[in-house]
This record gives C-alpha cells, sequence and structure tokens, in this order.
C-alpha cells in the first residue's frame, strides 16, 4: 500500500492542513507546525490539537502517513555554538509540537557547515543534536531528509546520511526521508526505470531499506549532480516519468509517506491520482 500526498498548507491552525490533505485524494499528507520561516512560535493551542487529533481520525490518516517538516532556520550541525544552541532548542519544540499532535515523524534537513568547519565534524554535531533531541523526547522518530548539497548543506550523499545515522544512540528512532529532486541534484540519477531501482539498491546498501521513513516526489529542474535544489511538476522536468513510476511499483516502498512538494499546488490532486496509476502500469 502507498501512501500519497503533498506538503499541505497549515494556514489557519494545523487542523486545516487534513482537509487540504483530503480534498487533493491525498492518503499521506505533509505540513508545518509552525511558521517554517520563524524561529519562534506561540505554543499550540488545546483546542487546536484536538481539532487535529479529531481530523485525522475522521479521515482516517495514522501517525505513519504524516510527514511533518521542521523550520528551515534551524542547521543542527551549526559550526557556532550560539548557532547551534538556537538551532537545537527550535528543534526540540518542533519534536514537542509532534508530539502533542501525536505525530511519531519529524522530517529536517542535516545541517550546514557554513565552511567553518570539516564536513565530519558537522556530521558529529548533527548526530549529537540528534541524541539530545531524543533524549528529551518520547515517540518521535527524526526523519533525516537527503539534500541537494547546495551551498554547504550535508547529506547529499548517502554515505553522509549513514554517517549520522551511526552516532545516533537510539537507532529505533532515527530515520530518512529520500526526496528524489534533491537525490538526482546530488548525483543519483533517476531519469530511468533501472537507474531508479539501482539508486535504491544503493540506499538499501549504504543506508539500509529500515530507515527509510519517508520520500518527497518531486522532479527537477536542475540537472543531474547539479547541487542545485529547484523542484518541478512530475514528469516535467529532468528526472521525467520513468523514475515515479519506479518508485510507485517497487514494494519496499509501501507503508511510508510518499509527499509532492512540487512546484503547482493546483495540480497536486492530477499528480496523485497519476502515480496511483502508475502501482499497476
Ligand atoms: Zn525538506
Ligand atoms: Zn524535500
Amino acid at each position: 500500500m502507498k501512501y500519497i500526498g503533498a506538503h499541505v498548507s497549515a494556514a489557519g491552525g494545523v487542523d486545516k492542513a487534513v482537509g487540504r490533505a483530503v480534498d487533493i485524494g491525498a492518503n499521506a499528507f505533509a505540513l508545518f507546525t509552525k511558521n517554517q520561516r520563524q524561529w519562534q512560535a506561540r505554543p499550540l493551542d488545546d483546542g487546536v490539537i484536538d481539532a487535529f487529533r479529531r481530523a485525522c481520525e475522521a479521515h482516517g490518516f495514522g501517525p505513519d502517513q504524516i510527514l511533518p517538516h521542521d523550520s528551515y532556520l534551524i542547521n543542527l550541525g551549526h559550526p557556532e555554538a550560539e548557532g547551534l544552541a538556537k538551532s537545537r532548542a527550535a528543534f526540540l519544540d518542533e519534536m514537542q509540537r509532534c508530539e502533542q499532535l501525536g505525530l511519531t515523524l519529524l522530517n529536517f534537513h542535516p545541517g550546514s557547515h557554513l565552511r567553518k568547519i570539516s564536513e565530519r565534524e558537522c556530521l558529529k554535531i548533527i548526530a549529537e543534536s540528534i541524541n539530545d533531541a531524543l533524549s528529551q523526547t518520547r515517540g518521535v522518530t527524526a526523519v533525516i531528509e537527503n539534500t541537494a548539497g547546495q551551498g554547504s548543506n550535508l547529506g547529499y550523499r548517502f554515505e553522509q546520511l549513514a554517517e549520522i545515522i551511526e552516532q545516533v544512540e537510539d537507532h529505533s528512532r532515527v530515520g530518512v526521508c529520500i526526496d528524489t529532486c534533491h537525490a538526482f541534484a546530488g548525483g543519483y540519477d533517476l531519469t530511468s526505470r533501472e537507474a531508479t531501482r539501482a539508486t535504491l539498491d544503493e540506499f538499501a546498501r549504504v543506508v539500509g531499506m529500515d530507515y527509510l521513513r519517508g520520500m518527497h516526489l518531486n522532479d527537477a529542474k536542475s540537472t543531474l549532480g547539479s547541487r542545485v535544489d529547484r523542484h518541478h511538476s512530475l514528469g516535467q522536468g529532468n528526472i521525467g516519468s520513468e523514475g515515479f513510476i519506479a518508485i510507485m511499483q517497487d514494494e519496499r516502498l509501501d507503508g511510508i509517506p510518499m509527499i509532492l512538494e512540487t512546484v503547482e499546488p493546483a495540480i497536486w490532486g492530477e499528480e496523485i491520482a497519476w502515480l496511483r496509476a502508475q502501482q499497476r502500469a
């Protein structure tokens, strides 16, 4: 069973995101539980928490179909003490919001070395940040997203993800979300069914399929290995349709939220319907 949806708006309250997912025919969704471009957020209101939980139950969304994304400001690999402390505090708050909402996954970008420390050092700091957050929360898995490797962002090679995971103490609460646009920009070919299967085989070998807890399905305006993060609608970019067909037909990818972050929300419903149809194509 494939869970397919999109990163829907939570404008007006996180409970409003659920109906937006239903409207596009999704059986999975992603959301921000606070404004993703601000450090501070008001605590979640009890009424909103209740409404969110009730809406999820009413529409059949279990916690394994929902992939919240953290704020873009957070850098868990920050090379400086002040920036790191601020990021860790904000990440803990994100984790706690998930706990309150009954959610079990939190998707985030690993972090950036800002050209001030080595990659290895930065990966170690990221793992320590994850350990720090996991030790203060229960039931929420830290889901590391692979990146396009733009600027000094780490996590664009599967080996980097594996190196972080290796240093996380609780392996039952760390996982990975593969973003197809980011993987492609990071140098992983997804342009044919064979290439896509080979990329997933490599992920299985380097990281392990057991760690795969979600996917972001995005085509790419950027090119293979360009390290540039530019999403596109499915089938319209440099990845093309074949890779997404291979993903839909790969049973290793059952049971995880697969989330569109494509550029035209107006066609998310069509994209979801197309993806569903490919399971049998
Ligand atoms: Zn992301
Ligand atoms: Zn993504």
